[in-house]
C-alpha cells in the first residue's frame, strides 16, 4: 500500500494550496477508516456523491454482477445493452412525463456541455443567461455560464453570448428573451453556500422561459437525488425544467451524469449535424448498473421520508452562539461563521475529532454539510456533538 504524502504531492496533479491530506484505506456506510484504523464521519458524502452511504451492498453486489456480463463494449447510444435500458426506464419513470429521455454521460460538467449544447441547436439560439454566483463545473462550456469571476478570468476568452442575472431576483428576468437559447440555473445554489430560491421565483423563471421560448436547464447536480428530501429538488416547487442534468449521487459512487429531455428536442442531436454530442464512455454499462441499484436502494429504503426529519434534528442540535445562520434544506447544509478564518480553524479541528464538514467553492464564511441519506439519528448526535465541541475549541 502506498499513502506516501510526497508522491501524492509531486506526482499527483494539486489544485488546491491546502490539500485536506487525510489517508484513507477503505470507506463504508457514513465512515471513512484510515490506514491505522481512525475513524471519520463523512458528513459531506464526497461532496454530495454517496447519499446512498459509501459502498451500499445492493450497490455493489449489482457492481459485480455486471462486472461479469460485460464493461465497455461500444460508445453510446450505438448497440443495445440491457442495463442503460433498464436504467433509463427506471429514472424516467420517477420523472414527469415530458423529461422521458436520457443521455448519460460521465460527470456533472459534461451534463451540462451536453445540455447547452441540445439547447442552442433546439432552439437555433445562441445567448445563455445563467446566474451570478452559479456553479455548473470546470470544462469551458460549464465554466463560461458558472458565475465566480474570480475563477474564470485566467481562461478567457470562453463562451461569448452569456448574461447572469441574480440568483432569486425576479426583477432580472427581463433579460431572458426570444434571443435566449437557454436558462441554466441550479434549483438550489449548492457552492454559493446552499441558496434556496422563493417558490414564486421559479414559477416566475418558468413563466418567462415559456414566454419566450427559451429552454429552462436545472441543474440538479448537487441538489438532486433525494438531498433536499424529494428525488429531485423541482418537485418542491411545482415547476418542470425542459432539460435535466444530473451526475454525482446519481452514480452511488461510480462516476456517471445525465441530460434529460423530450424525445422530441432530444432528437435534434441526430440531424444537422449527426451525431451532434457524442462519448464514448457515456453510460458505461458499470456505471449504469451502480446507478441502478442506487435508485432502487432510495426506493426501497424509503430513504427520502426521513429527510426532511433528519435535517430538522441536525438544526436543532447545532445551536451556538458562533453560528450565525444556518441555511437548510433537507440534508443539505450550510452553516455561516463571522470569517473564513473561524470556518477554516473549526474544519481542521473537526477533521482531527474524526469529522469531515468541508469548504464551499465561493463561499469561505460557512462550511458545508451533506451527509449520507443513510445516516441515523444516533450518528447524527454524535456528529453534532462533535462540530459543537471543534466549534469551541477552534475559538
Ligand atoms: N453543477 C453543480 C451544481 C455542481 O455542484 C457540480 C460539482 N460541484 C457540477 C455541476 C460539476 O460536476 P462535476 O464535478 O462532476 O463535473
Amino acid at each position: 500500500m502506498n499513502f506516501d504524502k510526497e508522491v501524492f504531492l509531486n506526482n499527483l496533479a494539486q489544485t488546491t494550496q491546502q490539500p485536506y491530506l487525510i489517508s484513507i484505506e477503505r470507506a463504508q456506510g457514513i465512515y471513512l477508516f484510515a490506514p491505522d484504523g481512525k475513524r471519520y464521519m463523512d458528513l459531506i458524502s464526497g461532496i454530495a456523491v454517496s447519499n446512498v452511504g459509501h459502498r451500499h451492498p445492493k450497490v455493489v453486489q449489482a457492481i459485480k454482477d455486471q462486472l461479469d456480463k460485460h464493461l465497455h463494449i461500444m460508445v453510446f447510444g450505438e448497440y443495445i445493452q440491457s442495463v442503460s435500458n433498464e436504467l433509463a426506464l427506471k429514472l424516467t419513470s420517477l420523472l414527469p412525463a415530458s423529461l422521458n429521455c436520457c443521455y448519460f454521460v460521465n460527470s456533472g460538467t459534461e451534463a451540462n456541455e451536453g445540455a447547452l449544447k441540445l439547447a442552442k441547436r433546439y432552439t437555433g439560439r445562441t445567448e445563455i443567461v445563467s446566474c451570478k454566483k452559479s456553479y455548473h463545473g470546470s470544462t469551458h462550456g460549464s465554466l463560461s455560464v458558472s458565475g465566480n469571476e474570480v475563477k474564470k478570468n485566467a481562461f478567457r476568452p470562453l463562451l461569448p453570448d452569456v448574461r447572469f442575472i441574480e440568483f432569486n431576483n425576479p426583477d432580472d428576468l427581463q433579460a431572458i428573451t426570444d434571443r435566449t437559447a437557454c436558462v441554466i440555473m441550479e434549483t438550489i445554489q449548492g457552492d454559493a453556500g446552499v441558496r434556496i430560491p422563493s417558490n414564486d421565483y421559479l414559477l416566475a423563471v418558468r413563466k418567462r422561459c415559456d414566454e419566450t421560448g427559451a429552454l429552462l436547464i436545472l441543474d440538479e447536480i448537487q441538489c438532486g437525488m433525494g438531498r433536499t428530501g424529494t428525488l429531485f429538488a423541482f418537485e418542491q416547487f411545482g415547476i418542470v425544467p425542459d432539460i435535466l442534468t444530473i451526475a454525482k449521487a446519481f452514480g452511488g459512487g461510480l462516476p456517471i451524469g445525465a441530460f434529460i429531455a423530450d424525445k422530441q428536442i432530444m432528437e435534434s442531436l441526430t440531424h444537422n449535424p449527426a451525431l451532434g454530442h457524442i462519448t464514448t464512455f457515456g453510460g458505461n454499462p458499470v456505471c449504469c448498473a451502480s446507478a441502478l441499484a442506487t435508485l432502487q436502494v432510495i426506493e426501497e429504503e424509503q430513504l427520502l421520508a426521513k429527510v426532511e426529519s433528519k435535517g430538522k434534528l441536525f438544526e436543532d442540535l447545532l445551536k451556538h452562539p458562533h453560528i450565525r445562520e444556518i441555511r437548510r434544506i433537507g440534508l443539505m447544509f450550510a452553516i455561516d461563521f463571522d470569517s473564513a478564518e473561524r470556518v477554516n480553524r473549526i474544519v481542521q479541528v473537526a477533521k482531527e475529532k474524526g469529522v469531515i464538514c468541508y469548504w464551499f467553492l465561493s463561499h469561505p464564511y460557512s462550511f458545508r454539510i451533506a451527509p449520507p441519506l443513510t445516516i441515523t439519528e444516533e450518528q447524527i448526535r454524535e456528529a453534532c456533538d462533535l462540530i459543537l465541541q471543534s466549534i469551541e475549541e477552534a475559538d
